[in-house]
């Protein structure tokens, strides 16, 4: 094997077990009943080995492309790796998602294998007609193949060899795709190199702290980055076991799985965080965590007082970090032997260039205000958008990739985050887009047209607020409103819900016809709206 092979899946389990780690546990698997089992690395290679083989007997090699909509379960570990390991291009949907956003991903990507559940399987058997590239799906539950083009994982599985040679990968090659949501049109495939391995190989140990020896759990899904980036890629390239739980958030089974597993690093998100400080005193009595060093935080500002109280509560430092889909990995960030600024995300980490940008390019001074930009070229820059080479190349200026944040340093080179530059609603450290709710509420026939908000909220950090004007005669009632939310979900996700719809006899435009949720935005919260003199008549 190449010494300079870059291929992640390599580098997570073959190279691991060459480091003589192959009867280490890498992933303790902790189902939502709380049955365990252990993966060694010898087995993750194993496994990953023979899904590789699946797909070339599928017929499936180098840049092809195969996405996962799966909830947590541990194939999508073997799947993700051995997709890699094909040098195929490996995109993981999150398994809340309803038919529209699944038809825009699976449509924009042209993925030729999906690896699902039955259950999940039936919402794209709906839309499988309008996905003319995908020639293979694999029921990850199923005992026996359903049809020709409908597939047992466990039989497959069973008939291909446990050994495979990963071909030496270089750093460029295309790895991980992730789609995330823009203020316009449809959600932008994010593309990553097999070279993004190095960045997320040194935040794990210059951030996250991690060492051999250490226990991790990261709560975030592999449907998104932080679960890729941080769930599997990065704790693996260091030989670490992760713990990895089915069920969801439950306060009670959380501090159990803290205590009981021994995890000496947890990453979550300000929302968990902010949920857990909800949560009646007693869920802490008598919860010792002797084992924890750092609680690690991401998605979201994480609030001085969530910080102040899970310090507390836990005794234990907490470290905001920021990155998005298109880092990669960890940009900023509070991290062990860096004295906390509460509201601060932190310094820059190395090999890593931030800097805050004024719209006429120059370089802010400390203290000023505005766009949180990036130098071009880290390891673990997007290598584009998906189909969307323009829309790729107007975030960078001058040699910056721009974010979309707007952020200031100040003068020891700490970040302080301010918000998004355009409306993209971050919701629980999820981003959705206003305009896909508004796409979605376009498809019932009592909305006329609509404009959906972010509105700032004390747990999900902004909630969703969708405007509508509906069409003559039709009254906003507790029903129709209801049916909005469920409409909402089915078609995107639990997390675009509307959390507040709002009857309005017109929605606010500009002359061009451009939905001015600003002014929608300043209505909601009683502010001035500002210059309005765009606004159509
Ligand atoms: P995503 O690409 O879905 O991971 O979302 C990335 C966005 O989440 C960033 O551009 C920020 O707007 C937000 N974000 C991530 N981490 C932080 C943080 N530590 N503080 C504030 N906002 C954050």
């Amino acid at each position: 094997m190449s010494a300079d092979n870059h291929n992640i899946a390599y580098l997570c389990t073959g190279k691991i077990c060459e480091n003589g780690l192959a009867d280490k546990v890498a992933m303790r698997w902790i189902s939502p009943q709380f049955e365990r089992t252990d993966v060694t690395f010898a087995e993750l290679d194993e496994q990953s080995n023979r899904f590789a083989n699946v797909l070339s007997s599928l017929g499936m090699g180098k840049g092809d492309l195969l996405c996962t909509f799966l909830p947590k379960c541990m194939e999508q570990f073997f799947v993700f790796l051995g997709s890699l390991k094909r040098e195929m291009i490996t995109g993981t949907l999150f398994s809340n998602f309803g038919e529209d956003a699944l038809l825009d991903r699976l449509g924009d990507s042209g993925a030729q294998v999906l690896v699902t559940k039955r259950s999940l399987y039936k919402k794209v058997e709906r839309i499988r007609p309008r996905l003319p590239h995908l020639r293979h799906v694999i029921l990850v539950d199923v005992a026996d193949h359903l049809a020709d083009d409908v597939l047992s994982y466990a039989r497959l599985m069973d008939a291909a060899a446990a050994t495979f040679e990963t071909p030496a990968t270089s750093a460029g090659t295309p790895s991980v795709l992730h789609y995330t949501s823009g203020s316009t049109g449809k959600p932008k495939g994010v593309l990553h190199r097999h070279g993004s391995i190095l960045q997320q190989s040194r935040t794990c140990r210059e951030v996250l702290g991690l060492t051999p020896d250490d226990i991790f759990w990261c709560t975030a899904d592999q449907g998104w980055v932080t679960g890729t980036s941080y769930g599997i890629i990065g704790p693996w390239s260091l030989g670490v076991t992760q713990v990895h739980y089915g069920g969801g958030y439950d306060a009670g089974n959380w501090m159990d799985l803290l205590a009981g597993e021994g995890v000496t690093v947890w990453y979550t998100a300000p929302t968990a965080l902010r949920m857990l400080m909800r949560e009646d005193g007693e869920t802490y009595e008598g919860v010792d965590l002797p084992a924890l060093r750092h609680i690690c935080s991401v998605g979201e500002p994480l609030n001085p007082e969530v910080m102040t109280w899970a310090g507390k509560t836990f005794g234990r430092e907490i470290y905001d970090t920021w990155f998005q889909t298109e880092t990669g990995a960890i940009m900023i960030a509070n991290r062990p032997g860096l004295p906390v600024r509460p509201g601060s995300m932190g310094t820059r980490i190395s090999g890593v260039e931030p800097a805050i940008v004024a719209d006429d390019g120059t370089i802010c001074s400390p203290g000023e205000h505005g766009n949180l930009c990036v130098k071009q070229g880290w390891d673990s820059m997007f290598i584009t958008y998906l189909n969307n080479p323009t829309a790729y190349a107007s975030k960078f200026r001058n040699g910056y990739y721009h974010t979309g944040d707007m952020a200031w340093q100040d003068e020891d080179g700490y970040f302080w985050f301010l918000g998004r530059s355009d409306d993209v609603i971050n919701t629980s450290g999820h981003l959705v887009s206003p305009f896909e709710v508004e796409s979605a509420l376009l498809e019932l026939p009592e909305v006329a047209e609509s404009g959906v908000i972010g509105v700032p909220d004390e747990l999900l950090f902004e909630k969703v607020v969708a405007y509508v004007h509906f069409h003559r005669g039709i009254d906003l009632t507790a029903e129709l409103e209801l049916k909005i939310r469920i409409h909402v979900a089915n078609r995107l996700s639990s997390l675009a819900i509307p959390q507040e719809v709002i009857g309005v006899p017109s929605v606010p435009k500009n002359k061009s016809g451009k939905i001015m949720r600003r002014v929608l935005k300043a209505q909601y919260l009683g502010q001035d709206a500002g210059d309005i003199s765009t606004l159509e008549e």
